[in-house]
C-alpha cells in the first residue's frame, strides 16, 4: 500500500469531512492515479483549486501520485500574487458569461442585474448544465459539488451560500466582476437585451399612473418587458451600489 500525506487550504475544507478538515492527513492508495483524480475521491471538485504543491513544488492536475508525496491544495486566489507557480485553473474569461443550476434562480436574477449573460432555466437538467457550460464556454455555476467534477467543465464555482444576496456578493468577488458589470442593460426575466423604446410605441400597456408620470423606457428584445425607472429602480439602483461596491 502506498501513501500520501495531503492538507488542504481555506474553504477547500468545507469538502471534507471533519476529521480531515485543516490538518495533514494520510491518503492510501495502490494504483497509479491522477493527483486530480484523487482529489476527487476526496470530495473536492476540481473547478475550486487553483494551486497544487507537491513536495514544495505546483504540478498540474495529470500529476501522477507517488509514494510518500506530502501534497499542498489551495482554493482560487484572487487577491494572492502566485505568477511564479503553475496556476492550475485556465486564464479567467474575458468576458465572463454564466449557466446557472436550477435552484439559484435569485442568484441568475441578480447576474442579468448587472449585466451578465446569464442563462437559467428551472429545468435545465445535469447534462444539460454541462453541456451549456463546456460548449458555450460558460460558468457553471451550482451548489452540487459532483457537477464541477465533470471532467469537461473548465470554468465552474461552487456557490458556497445559501442566500441569494450573499451569493451575488460571492460570486463578483470571486471571479472580481466589478470593472465588467453593467447594470440595466439586460432583461431579468429571460436574459434579453434592453433596447430603448418610445413611450408611443408602448404607451397602451402602461399601468395608468406610469403613462402619466414617466418618459423614458426600455424594451427587452427579447420577450418585449417594458421598464422604466420607477420607484421599484431606485430601490434596484441601491442594491446594485451596494454589490459593486463590495
Ligand atoms: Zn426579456
Amino acid at each position: 500500500m502506498l501513501t500520501a500525506s495531503f492538507r488542504f487550504y481555506e474553504e477547500l475544507n468545507d469538502f471534507l469531512p471533519k476529521e480531515r478538515r485543516k490538518v495533514d492527513f494520510i491518503y492510501s492508495f495502490d494504483r497509479k492515479a491522477s493527483i486530480k483524480d484523487c482529489i476527487e475521491s476526496m470530495g473536492v471538485p476540481h473547478t475550486e483549486i487553483d494551486l497544487i504543491l507537491v513536495n514544495g513544488i505546483s504540478v498540474d492536475f495529470s500529476y501522477i501520485l507517488t509514494d510518500q508525496d506530502q501534497v499542498s491544495v489551495y482554493p482560487v486566489f484572487e487577491l494572492l500574487d502566485i505568477t511564479e507557480v503553475t496556476r492550475l485553473r485556465p486564464k479567467p474569461l474575458r468576458d465572463p458569461k454564466f449557466v446557472v443550476d436550477v435552484n439559484l434562480g435569485r442568484l441568475a436574477r441578480y447576474l442579468r442585474l448587472i449585466g451578465f449573460d446569464t442563462l437559467y432555466r428551472n429545468d435545465f437538467d445535469d447534462k444539460d448544465l454541462v453541456r451549456i457550460s463546456s460548449q458555450q464556454g460558460r460558468i457553471l455555476l451550482t451548489r452540487d459539488r459532483n457537477l464541477l467534477k465533470h471532467s469537461v467543465i473548465t470554468h465552474g464555482c461552487f456557490v458556497y451560500s445559501t442566500k441569494p444576496l450573499k451569493q451575488i456578493e460571492e460570486v463578483i468577488q470571486r471571479l472580481d466582476l466589478t470593472g465588467t458589470a453593467v447594470p440595466f442593460k439586460r432583461c431579468i426575466r429571460c436574459n434579453g437585451m434592453l433596447q430603448p423604446v418610445e413611450k408611443r410605441e408602448i404607451e397602451e400597456r402602461l399601468p395608468p399612473l406610469t403613462r402619466k408620470y414617466y418618459e423614458v423606457f426600455w424594451m427587452c428584445g427579447s420577450c418585449e418587458q417594458v421598464y422604466w425607472k420607477g420607484a421599484h429602480y431606485g430601490r434596484m439602483m441601491e442594491l446594485v451600489e451596494g454589490l459593486l461596491e463590495c
